[in-house]
């Protein structure tokens, strides 16, 4: 793993550092790129804008790490009313959370309680609960809460980060359970033995289970996938396994996130691949941030310019 992204991983977890940053009119401009506003009014304006460009979205209200029952209970009224204002606009928008966000280092079971509501309404209106796998202290758990949730609620969906070692066997055990998984290359700093650092080899287990999950979706067994990833060459090759194992163009679905590779965004959607972007708002952007600077160090450079242009 590179320098640079090793110490942007640990500066995301630095309460220093998002204090001396948060504030500062640089970062907040900077941040802008990627972040359409910290209100869910923003969020809802740039999804209905990207809306009538024929891409459908999916909302998160940034956070996580919650140590308070009551604010975990506050961000599920949050996803709640998020739902509820996405159906009245008539969005074509989906949600997707974190389980530290609504309380996983509190309790599973009060975290299980919060999402089902969430399933619950979701299905209601006909929209999909999608949940964020965060670092690999969390997935045994995260795992557990999907299988409980996906036994009564088909719209829920998984990520799976393809540099954990464990993944592939992951997708063989949720393969029976007709999952919706999404596949990410993976955000965290992961130690060696768990988790693949260099680049070529994360990108190399992305396309294995890119393979694996492509052919579960040809067998019918009811598995959905979902591509997380803004890597022109994962999403080429994603392409070209599909078409060889005959499947439609809509076999599969897209995700980047909101900001970047815009012109890809709307490529894919105008040839017929289904494509939907994640919109990030709220205050707690600083982690999240940096974790997007540590993907792409080149976007320090944009930073920096925000910074002399101050
Ligand atoms: C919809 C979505 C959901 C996600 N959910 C999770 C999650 O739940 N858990 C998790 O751990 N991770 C999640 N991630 C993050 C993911 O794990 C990766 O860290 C992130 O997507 C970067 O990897 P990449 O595949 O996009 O490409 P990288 O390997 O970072 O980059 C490869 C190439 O992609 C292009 N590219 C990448 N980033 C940019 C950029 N900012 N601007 C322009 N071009 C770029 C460039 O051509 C670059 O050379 C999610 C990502 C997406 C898109």
């Amino acid at each position: 793993m590179g320098l640079t992204r090793e110490i942007l991983l640990k500066g995301s977890k630095s309460k220093w550092l998002s204090r001396q940053l948060t504030g500062r009119r640089f970062t907040q401009r900077a941040v802008q790129r990627f972040l359409p506003g910290e209100d869910l009014d923003s969020a809802l304006h740039a999804a209905a804008a990207l809306g009538e460009r024929g891409i459908p979205t999916i909302l998160t209200l940034l956070g996580e790490d919650v140590s308070d029952g009551e604010v975990a209970e506050g961000v599920a009224a949050h996803f709640l009313q998020t739902l509820d204002r996405v159906s009245e606009r008539g969005l074509d928008a989906d949600i997707s959370l974190k389980p530290t966000h609504l309380g996983l280092d509190l309790d599973l079971d009060g975290t299980y309680t919060r999402m089902k509501r969430l399933a619950e309404r979701a299905g209601a209106l006909g929209r999909t609960v999608a949940i964020d796998m965060e670092d690999s202290s969390y997935v045994d758990r995260t795992l557990d809460l999907y299988r409980r949730l996906r036994a009564e609620h088909p719209n829920v969906a998984v990520c799976l980060q393809a540099y954990l070692h464990r993944t592939a066997r992951d997708i063989e055990d949720l393969a029976p359970l007709a999952p919706v998984i999404r596949l990410v290359k993976g955000a965290y700093t992961e130690p060696r033995d768990i988790a693949f650092r260099r680049r070529r080899d994360m990108d190399a287990a992305f396309l294995e289970h890119a393979d694996t999950l492509l052919r579960k979706v040809g067998e019918g067994g009811g598995l959905r996938v979902l591509f997380g990833t803004h890597d022109p060459k994962m999403i080429e090759a994603v392409q070209a396994r599909a078409a060889e194992l005959g499947l439609p163009r809509n076999a599969f679905e897209i995700q980047l996130l909101f900001g970047i590779q815009r012109q890809l965004q709307l490529k894919l959607a105008d040839e017929g691949y289904r494509v939907r972007v994640l919109i990030s708002y709220g205050d707690s952007w600083f982690p999240w941030y940096m974790r997007r600077l540590a993907e792409r160090p080149a976007n320090i450079w944009f930073l920096l310019r925000n910074l002399f242009g101050e």
